[in-house]
Order: C-alpha cells, then structure tokens, then sequence
C-alpha cells in the first residue's frame, strides 16, 4: 500500500511538474526529515515534493544546490529513482558515481596501467587544472619512452563534466591495447606502429564537481568574477573563437560561455602545447548524448576541402559500430547539421593542422533513453560497439603515415623545428572557429550508415572473440590548409 502510494504520488507530483520545470536543469534530491532541517527547508523557498519514509523529496535547480551547500544540510541524490525510462538500468550501485570514474579512481587506475605494463604505457601529467588536479594523458606504443617516427593519435574525453561516459570509453581503450598487446597480434601490430596518446579526463574539475555536487554540470570551474563559474572548455579553442554569439556565449553564465580569450583555460592549453610537441594524425573527441559522429567544420555549414575523406571516415566507423549491437551513430559535418558553434576542438585541429578530427557523440540516442547518463551496466557494452571504429582509425593513420597528412615537415614549416611552448603569442589568434554537442535530432541532416564503398580495400581486424570486415582506404593526401592570417 505504501509503495502503491508512493507510486500514484511519483507520477502526479513529479512528471507533471518535472515537464513544466527546466527538466535538463533539475534534479530530485531526499533529505532527513526532522524538525530543525525541516525548518531550513520551508525558510529556503524549495520546490518540495513528497514526504516519504521519514525522507522529505525535492526538486532542485542549481540555485536550490547552492543554498543546501550554504546551510549544510546533506542530500541524497534520488533522481534516477524517478526517471521514467530505463528505471532499473540507470544503476549506480557502487556509491555516487557508480562504476565511473572519478579523478582519484582513474589516477589510480592509470597509474596502475603504467606499473603493470611499463614497457608500452606511460603516464604523462600535462598541466594542473584550475582546482590544482592534473590532467593526464596515457601514451601507449612500443619504446614508449621513445618518441619515434610513427602515426600519432589522440583520443579525448570528458570536454563537458556531465558526460561521465566519456571518460570511460578512451580510458577503456588505453586498457584494452596494453592487456592485448602480449595476446593478440593485431593489436600489438597496431601499437607498435603508432604511438595512442589518450586522455580520458580533460576536465578533471569539473566532473568532480558533477558528481558530488551538481551532476548535470558541464563546462569546468572557472570562477567568471560575477558570481558565475565554468568556461565550456569545447568553445574556448582558437581557431575562430567567439566568431559569433551564436556557436558560443560572451556571457559567463552561459553554458556555452567562450571565455575571456581563446586558450584561456589550462584544459585546453594543455591542448595546445601537446599537439604543437606531437605529430598527430588524426583526433576523436568523445561527449555524450545522441549517437553521432560529428566533423569539422562546425562553424559554418560550408563543408571542408576533405569533406569527402571526411566523411567517408565518419561513415566507416558508423558502419563499424553499427556491426557490433546494431546500434546507429548518424554521422556528418557538425556545422551543416542542428546549430554552428565555434571554439570547438576539431575545428581547431583541423583547421590548424589538417587531420581527420571528430567529434563522436556516445549514447545514449536521446533524453528518453537516459539523457546525459548511461548504467554502469551499459558502460562496457558501449565501449565494445565503438572499439572497432577506434582500431579503424589507428590502423588508417599508421597506413597513411608519410601520405603527406601532417608530416613533421609540414610541421616544422608551421612551428619552427621545436616549437617553443612557452611563446604562446604564436598560436594567436588564427581567425575564427567553432556545435554544442547538443542533443536533440531535430531537423537531422545527418546520415543513417550507408557506407561508401568507392575507394576502399577490405581488410578484418580481429577483436577478441569477433572478426570484423574493414574497408580500408587508399592513402590519400590532405591538401595543405590555408591558415586565415591572424
Ligand atoms: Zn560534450
């Protein structure tokens, strides 16, 4: 009876007005219910819901966050509890954030990979945050203390705090290629042709923050001076920076907000510093929600001079991960589909060094299916649809080494032979560049996979237990990009 109770209250008091409310912004939250808190709790003006099992139930926004915070009054998050799909899927059974990782949990487990296997993995700590935590990328090769003549790749998660999926799925990766090397020759083929540079937590600050505190955070923490935080690390890279107000905010308070100037953040000069030390020749950045795998340009809809190397990567790993549950990721240019945006990543490394550069957008599809967070139970799952395509990529960059995309002479041409990192006037400005990696469909220009063919010789790599047809391209040849003049 109790339960039926609680139910019929469920659907009437929170759905109703979750869907009046800002439902992307909201939260539902419990607290003890005795006298004193109860007290505070009625002088805070808050949304209450129910009371239930001597537990009094919200429903928050971030303001509401901040004066729990002020008055102290601890909170257990319940809103998975409430959501109205995938009720018993959106786990998080191992405390607050679940089989995710935390900061300290993937430092430790990094840390891990490196002691275990030393001999291809080195853990290398690219700069501090803004909260003094440091910023990690694993490099996996062969001779990995070594910097050799081969392919480079970057691999990056977490840009948006919120997207805790995003860490794992790099992070799996770089686990992945070091407890396979020894067993399976295709991968240790691939590792030791290239040299996988993955960091999994960009914004470490800010996932902190979204799991202790505000889970539906996004962009790092930043103190703006006007009472407002974060900088939306995605809009804050130079190339075409604050273009306009529409792919990016000048408003701090923004969830899109630019910032003061581009690189003004540590995450992404971090960035900056490591691609001018590195040779990479092709970048995914990973976010989440919506299955897409989106590429540049995103700050206009005029497509690339490579939209069809582009695209025709794009539709391969679509292809790919659809091989594995089925599951699609629409793919296409990120400007031509949904909203522009600029500051963005891949905008700015291919715009600046002319490299395959997506954005891959992990599941779930859609709001209904989970929105921002996945089960702990899906994590594994949705790794093993988007191992092939990572392969995919890493076999094409180390066959397409010496093509002419990016190679170090091109570089040296651009940089100097060692660019000077700490002369950071050289990157300036280039011109202007910019896509939230929203998370509606809507108006979807974006294709369903319909892979192209032309071109493409078929190759199999082997993932563990499955065989997987690869069509492989030809070496093809980036043509030199024009840089803007600052
Ligand atoms: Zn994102």
């Amino acid at each position: 009876m109790k339960k039926a109770i609680f139910f019929v209250t469920t659907f009437c008091l929170v759905f109703f007005p979750l869907e009046a409310q800002d439902y992307w912004n909201t939260e539902i939250i419990s607290v003890e219910k005795d006298q004193e808190t109860v007290k505070k709790l009625m002088e805070m003006d808050l949304d209450l819901l129910m009371e239930w099992n001597n537990r009094v139930y919200i429903i928050v926004g971030f303001n509401d966050f901040l004066k729990l915070q002020k008055e102290n009054i601890p909170y257990t998050l319940e809103t998975f509890n409430f959501y109205p799909y995938k009720q018993k899927e959106i786990s998080l059974q191992g405390g607050i954030n679940g089989k995710y990782h935390s900061y300290a949990e993937l430092e430790r487990e990094l840390l891990a990979l490196q002691d275990s296997y030393s001999h291809i993995a080195r853990v290398i700590d690219l700069g501090d945050s803004l909260e003094g935590r440091n910023i990690y990328a694993l490099k996996i090769s062969d001779n990995v203390y070594q910097d050799e003549q081969e392919a480079e790749l970057f691999f990056v998660g977490c840009h948006h705090a919120r997207e805790w999926i995003s860490v794992e799925v790099p992070f799996l990766l770089g686990k992945y290629l070091v407890e396979n090397y020894d067993t399976n020759s295709q991968v240790k083929d691939l590792v030791d042709q290239c040299e996988i540079w993955i960091v999994p937590l960009l914004n470490p600050d800010g996932l902190e923050y979204s799991i202790h505190f505000y889970h539906y955070w996004r962009k790092n923490r930043r103190d703006n001076g006007d009472g407002s935080f974060g900088v939306d690390p995605n809009r804050n890279y130079s190339y075409n920076w604050g273009l306009d107000n529409e792919g990016s905010s000048p408003f701090p308070s923004s969830n899109v907000y630019r910032g003061t100037s581009a690189f003004s953040e540590p995450e992404t000069q971090v960035i900056r510093d490591l691609f001018a030390e590195r040779n990479f020749q092709a970048v995914i950045s990973y976010h989440n929600y919506s299955q897409v795998i989106l590429y540049p340009w995103g700050y206009t809809n005029q497509p690339t001079a490579e939209d069809q190397l582009l695209d025709q990567i794009a539709a391969d790993m679509s292809g790919l991960i659809q091989s594995v549950n089925g599951n699609i990721y629409e793919y296409g240019q990120a400007g031509a589909d949904l909203y522009l945006t600029n500051g963005g990543m891949i905008d700015w490394t291919f715009g600046t060094y002319n490299i395959p550069s997506y954005t891959l957008e992990l599941p779930p599809i859609d709001q209904e299916h989970g929105g921002f967070f996945n089960a702990e139970e899906d994590i594994q799952p949705i790794f093993n649809e988007n191992l092939p395509a990572m392969l995919y990529l890493i076999d094409w960059s180390v066959q397409n080494l010496g093509s002419g995309i990016n190679p170090s002479a091109r570089r040296e041409q651009r940089y100097g032979p060692k660019a000077n990192l700490k002369d950071k006037t050289q990157y300036g400005r280039e011109a202007r560049d910019g896509r939230e990696d929203k998370d509606t469909t809507q108006n979807s220009k974006l294709k369903a996979n319909e892979p192209k063919t032309s071109g493409v010789k078929s190759k199999t790599i082997d993932i563990g237990s499955k065989a997987i047809n690869v069509r492989k391209y030809s070496p093809m040849v980036i043509k030199e990009h024009k840089r803007k003049k600052d």
